[in-house]
């Protein structure tokens, strides 16, 4: 049995350990919600602040220039290039994904269809991020094109001649489950078939290789594990052979070759700026960059390698302790055992009619009761029903409701882990999530 003192142990031994120092964490909170919205950096207040006041308010629009606004979107993402497997000059971190996945699908689709123009579906996995799903849906319909959606054990399958593009989230967000990107990509190729990789729930939280992976085009969250803030710029990668093929839909002033010559036509920047449209968002890019310095800070203690070693060691002992002390309240594990794939969360599942008077599965009450306790993580409604505590229809069920925590190594410890799993163990060892307050559903979960 492992120990609080163990947990203690071994963030005395942890060499990543002086990485929280770099964050401004609340008291009495453990925040297992680093995969939804990551927490603040020490740093960040104080740069948008000398944006605002200094680079804003003194040098107004001289900043362009003097502070080297213009060309922010391609320095972050040349410091974000490491972390993804990408190369110098390929990465630029810009708008929402949901609006970075509508620029890159459409280029795999112009590029796919131009070389074959029969292909005219596009793979997904049914349980991908919704926005992944409905970008893609209304992409279809304006071409004419068909959005097939399969388990992920029908992906090799469903890779027929026909197939445009491959587009899948690397680890999926309801189940913390990872996909082998360079088998699936492999696949994907040998069928004719460009490959789209969402990275929301992988940029900063596992090593990611798009060019040891030979994938095609790559989009990722800026607000997750790489902590930009609320709503911060994501990112897009496009391997080098396919930058320079394809205009991206969104043609914007600011993926010009030459955007200050005001010309009345368009002629797209070369590379990955092409995938820039309109004016950057300078104090989000400047806030998202202090996110990003954390991770160039832990270069030196052994980069991405080490925060998987970490996040695999404090995941594996969340898994262990809640099998220890939590049995018997009918909870499962959504997320694979195997490492190969896993990503930095654990999903942790609850049978339907356990929830209060027999309803639902009490997984959202759970939640809330611990966030009470300053255990931040969240609830995923299960799909094919209203499943909300009390509110179940018994209709069918594709996937069970989700209790999820997420692991960011830069800040969890080991005895966060043991004290998370306390205050789990006694929330439903006391039945505190059957009081009423904590079935109330609110907007956000
Ligand atoms: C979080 C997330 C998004 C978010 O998209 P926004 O445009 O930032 O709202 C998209 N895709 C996946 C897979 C995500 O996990």
């Amino acid at each position: 049995m492992t120990t609080q003192q163990d947990c203690r142990a071994l963030d005395a031994q942890d060499p990543l350990a002086p990485l929280r120092g770099h964050f401004n964490l609340p008291p009495g909170v453990i925040y297992l919600d680093g995969n939804s919205l990551g927490v603040l950096p020490k740093a960040t207040a104080a740069r948008v602040a000398d944006v605002v006041v200094r680079e804003w308010g003194q040098d107004l629009i001289r900043s362009w220039n003097t502070a080297s606004w213009f060309d922010l979107p391609q320095r972050l993402g040349n410091q974000l290039a490491p972390l993804i497997g990408a190369g110098r000059d390929e990465v630029v971190c810009t708008d929402s994904t949901s609006v970075n996945l509508y620029k890159v699908l459409s280029a795999a689709l112009n590029i796919a269809r131009e070389d074959s123009p029969v292909r005219r579906r596009v793979v997904s996995e049914r349980s991908n991020f919704p926005t992944d799903l409905y970008i893609a849906e209304g992409l279809c319909k304006e071409r004419g094109l068909e959005l097939v959606l399969v388990e992920p054990e029908e992906i090799n399958v469903a890779l027929t001649q026909d197939v445009a593009v491959l587009m899948l989230t690397h680890v999926n967000y309801r189940t913390g489950a990872m996909h082998d990107m360079a088998a699936l990509t492999a696949a994907a190729h040998a069928a004719g078939a460009l490959t789209v990789w969402d990275l929301a729930h992988s940029a900063g939280a596992v090593p990611v290789d798009l060019n040891g992976a030979g994938a095609d085009f790559s989009i990722g969250c800026g607000y997750k594990y790489l902590n930009g803030g609320p709503g911060a710029p994501a990112f897009v990668w496009v391997h080098p052979r396919h930058a320079d093929r394809f205009w991206q839909p969104l043609s914007g002033w600011w993926g010009h070759a030459a955007p200050f010559q005001f010309t009345p036509d368009y002629q797209p920047a070369p590379g990955i700026q092409r995938y820039l449209c309109g004016t950057q968002p300078i104090i989000s890019l400047s806030a998202l960059q202090c996110g990003l310095d954390v991770f160039t800070a832990a270069e030196a203690l052994g980069g991405m390698a080490a925060l998987r070693d970490k996040s695999l060691a404090l995941t594996d002992l969340f898994i262990r302790l809640v099998e220890e002390r939590c049995a018997g309240h009918g909870l499962g594990l959504a997320t694979p055992r195997d490492h190969a794939r896993r990503g930095s969360q654990v999903c942790l599942t609850r049978e339907e009619g356990l929830g209060v008077r027999g309803q639902g599965s009490g997984a959202y009450a759970i939640v809330q009761a611990l966030i009470a306790r300053g255990v931040i993580g969240d609830y995923r409604a299960g799909s094919g029903a209203a499943s909300h505590a009390g509110k179940g229809d018994g209709g069918p069920r594709l996937h069970k409701d989700i209790l999820r925590f997420g692991f960011t190594p830069l800040y969890i410890g080991y005895e966060d882990v043991w004290n998370a799993v306390e205050h789990l163990r006694q929330v439903l060892d006391t039945g505190e999530w059957q009081r009423p307050e904590f079935n109330q559903i609110h907007a956000v979960t």
